[in-house]
């Protein structure tokens, strides 16, 4: 019974690492440094790709001229190609009525259907106009409506790297990979992604990143393995709403 449940826990345990605000202009000092550790363990992330950039605080880091084909290679090497939002502008506050009540401002939510779709389709043809086939997605700041995942639904987008819970479910037609916290952190059970963010970090946050991964490297999981890792039995619901008022509690709280 006991190894059972070893065994089951072993499973069901795992941390996808998404990098996000990944565009032209970032910190590419710290990407390569990144991509030499990943690399070194073996690991495939993914990598949310802001496929028109027009956010003025990410455009002041240095600009990459063959960023497109650059991306063309990571995906060449196995990782994951997921749409962070379309410009990464947020032009709606949102009042915590977005889909998963973090608040803060949105480049989605509170836009019409029409003008969400818009925005979606004009990300979409940015891969398509460069031969990068994505199948997810992730909004800037988490924020997200009713709209939001029908326009993602109506052009063809089912999965989204974000939300509440210990391990992938489906909502709404939509599946989804919890992303809990900012800093990088193995709980004892769960699935679940990162969200880094590369140019905000200084060397002992890189220090931080490469111990973490050196001592965790065989929990580090594949999109795929994570989308492999859906549960949507009734008790995992009840955790999903637990872990969730739990979060909006911290969050609310500032403890990020
Ligand atoms: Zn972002």
């Amino acid at each position: 019974m006991l190894s059972k449940i070893k065994k089951y826990i072993t499973e069901n345990t795992g941390i996808l690492i998404r990098l996000d605000d990944i565009a032209e202009n970032m910190n590419w000092d710290l990407m390569e440094k990144s991509e030499s550790l990943f690399e070194k363990y073996q690991i495939k992330p993914i990598l949310g790709v802001i496929p028109n950039n027009k956010d003025n605080d990410l455009l002041s880091y240095p600009k990459r001229e063959n960023f497109w084909e650059q991306v063309r290679k990571w995906k060449d090497k196995g990782w994951e190609i997921s749409m962070h939002g379309s410009t990464h502008v947020y032009d709606k506050k949102t009042k915590n009525d977005d889909y998963f009540g973090y608040g803060g401002d949105s480049e989605f939510c509170g836009h019409s259907l029409e003008i969400q779709t818009l925005k979606i389709k004009e990300g979409i043809k940015k891969f398509n106009d460069e031969k990068i086939e994505i199948r997810s997605f992730f909004a800037p700041n988490h924020t997200y409506d009713k709209n939001t995942l029908a326009a993602l639904k109506n052009s063809g987008i089912k999965e989204i790297i974000d939300g509440y819970g210990l391990l992938p479910y489906t909502e709404n037609g939509i599946k989804f990979i919890p992303q809990l916290f900012y800093k990088v952190l193995l709980l004892p059970f769960g699935i679940q992604s990162t969200a880094i963010h590369l140019n905000y970090w200084n060397e002992i946050d890189f220090d931080n990143f490469r111990n973490f991964l050196e001592n965790n490297s065989d929990k580090i999981i594949t999109y795929d393995h994570a989308l492999e890792k859906i549960n949507n039995d009734f008790s995992y619901e009840l955790i999903k709403i637990l872990v969730k008022k739990v979060l909006q509690t911290k969050r609310f709280l500032n403890f990020k």
